[in-house]
């Protein structure tokens, strides 16, 4: 099987994988889910305002974040435009989001790209030289602030995005 074919594999599995453990992402500043829930009318006053257009009407109307569409800014328009406070500037950061890269990554199969450094506000993705092949983009998890900037320019839909572990 070819480098190409290989790629494509794993990216249908992973795809696969995604939608059968599907975990909504909420809009920054959001409260615990089970909170966030209880507090959110559902009146899209989120999905309106957010000036990057990442946020829509997910499973049971609740608004959710779309990396696909663009990235999160933390404009802070999504949370002040909540009136019901399921989103709220009192939580001290926006989300636990930290982007990562999967084995279908062109670099990681001998192709030179460095689309996602180039779009990464944070300067969170370094190239590390390779002798012989071509250099990895490596995401530093510490400065990585889950904006999602990365996210839809990778040509092989290899970044993703979801909670950090907390240690
Ligand atoms: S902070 Fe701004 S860009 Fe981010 S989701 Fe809210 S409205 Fe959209
Ligand atoms: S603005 Fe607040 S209450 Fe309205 S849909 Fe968004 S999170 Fe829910
Ligand atoms: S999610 Fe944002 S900060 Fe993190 S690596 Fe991607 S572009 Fe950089």
């Amino acid at each position: 099987m070819s480098d190409s074919e290989n790629i494509l594999k794993r990216r249908r599995f992973l795809r696969g994988k995604f939608a059968s453990t599907h975990t909504p992402i909420r809009p920054p500043w959001a409260y615990d889910e089970a909170v966030f829930i209880e507090r959110c009318s559902r009146c899209n006053a989120c999905i309106d305002h957010c000036e990057t257009g990442i946020l829509f009407k997910g499973d049971g109307g609740f608004p959710e974040v779309d990396f696909a569409r663009g990235e999160c800014t933390f404009c802070q328009a999504c949370v002040s435009h909540c009136q019901p406070g399921a989103l709220s500037l009192s939580i001290a950061s926006p989300w636990n989001l930290v982007a990562w890269i999967n084995e279908s990554c062109l670099a990681q199969n001998g192709v030179i790209c460095m689309t996602c450094r180039e779009q990464c506000p944070e300067q969170a993705i370094e190239i590390q030289p390779r002798l012989g092949s071509a250099a990895l983009p490596v995401i530093d998890s510490e400065r990585c602030n889950g904006c999602g900037a990365c996210f839809a320019p990778c040509p092989t839909q290899s970044i993703q995005i979801s909670e950090a572990k907390v240690l």
